[in-house]
């Protein structure tokens, strides 16, 4: 498959997804075959999740094809993790990634940069796929200058992608409405076509992976890379930090996982629970000390590996609830556990309930 490269860019194009479904690629047999645009969709969604882009931090080691099926992959990805914040943040990273893209391809098709190498979009391309073609009229200036040209929205088009939360200057009472046409800047139509990048992203995600044909053994050869998008998730949402260690504290599954520490815990177990102790700054030497039933041999460089966080997050953050109920170590969750999704905090309530109690006493 040699897709056109334009796709790569802008693998949500009608076209591109047709690209897509004329050359009857699989996704089950790209996952089980290790093909590198699952690598590429992994990377995709991680980005998209951590950085709130999908480019990539290596392009130069991505071909067309493995940009263009990653997005396809990605979405089950995304489907697969299954939590609101991810499908949000993956479809506005996709948006953001492409009106990016967009602004630097119309910079360059005004200023006649064009060139065959780098394959780039333009505004009647993106208008007819997103069915604006008739919707849009472009005014120009006068100048010469294409870059300063405005345009006029059909005013049902500007109305269904336009969000109240914009502000002041999107409502239709401020704009000079005529003929049924909203005046809008050249920035402003590229916003909109963001809105409609990240509303058609959005668009049916999640699905169901599971039950479908092949579905569950994607599902469980994509297993890993979907507890770890959770975990990087959870650990994005800003964890509260704690700076007081009190194990009385401690979420139920750790002071269980932790009472059970007798140098035979599985080895998942014993990740959960020393991630957990790094992450509220304790050091190998200290947990040694006081849980010695974690010091298997393993703990020290476990501990490091742990709290190296290179400046942009731990590698490896403790795992959500979400991760503990997969491996089991989920045990004898109580009330406050219905109301978070971290163990970290449930800690972090339990400490701040009970600091609040100690004042009020
Ligand atoms: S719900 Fe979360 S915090 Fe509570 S016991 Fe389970 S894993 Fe631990």
């Amino acid at each position: 498959m040699r897709p056109d490269p334009l796709y790569a860019r802008y693998p949500f194009l009608d076209a591109a997804r047709a690209a897509v479904q004329e050359a009857d690629i699989s996704p089950p047999r790209l996952v089980t075959e290790g093909d590198p645009a699952v690598d590429r969709a992994r990377e995709r969604v991680e980005r998209a999740l951590m950085s709130g882009t999908v480019a990539s931090e290596t392009p130069e080691r991505w071909s067309d094809r493995d940009e263009l099926l990653s997005y396809p992959i990605a979405r089950i990805l995304v489907s697969l993790v299954d939590v609101r914040a991810a499908v949000e943040k993956y479809a506005d990273a996709e948006a953001e990634t492409a009106f990016e893209r967009l602004r630097a391809d119309l910079a360059a098709d005004d200023a006649e940069l064009r060139s065959v190498a780098t394959p780039r979009a333009d505004l009647p391309t993106f208008l007819d796929d997103f069915d604006l073609d008739g919707a849009v009229r472009r005014v120009a200036d006068g100048s010469g200058d294409p870059g300063r040209d405005t345009f006029r929205i059909d005013v049902t088009a500007y109305l269904r992608l336009t969000d109240p939360d914009w502000g002041a200057d999107w409502r239709l009472v401020n704009r000079d409405l005529a003929d049924g046409e909203v005046p809008v800047a050249s920035e402003e139509l590229h916003r909109l076509l963001r809105e409609a990048v990240r509303r058609r992203v959005a668009s049916g995600l999640p699905f169901e992976v599971r039950g479908s044909a092949g579905g569950d053994a994607l599902a469980a050869a994509l297993d890993d890379d979907v507890t770890a998008l959770r975990d990087r998730l959870a650990e994005r949402e800003r964890l509260p930090s704690v700076d007081t260690v009190a194990p009385e504290r401690f979420p139920p599954c750790m002071r269980a996982l932790l009472d059970r520490a007798d140098g035979d815990l599985p080895p998942h177990s014993a990740f959960a629970a020393t991630a957990f102790l790094v992450s509220l700054g304790l050091d190998a030497d200290t947990i040694a000390e006081r849980w010695p039933g974690l010091d298997d041999g393993d703990l020290s460089y476990r501990a490091t590996v742990l709290a190296d966080d290179g400046g942009g997050g731990s590698q490896y953050p403790a795992p959500s609830c979400a991760t503990m109920a997969t491996f089991g170590d989920c045990v004898n969750p109580d009330e406050r556990c219905e109301t978070i999704d971290h163990p970290r905090r449930y800690y972090a309530a339990a400490v701040a309930d009970a600091d609040r109690s100690e004042s009020d006493d």
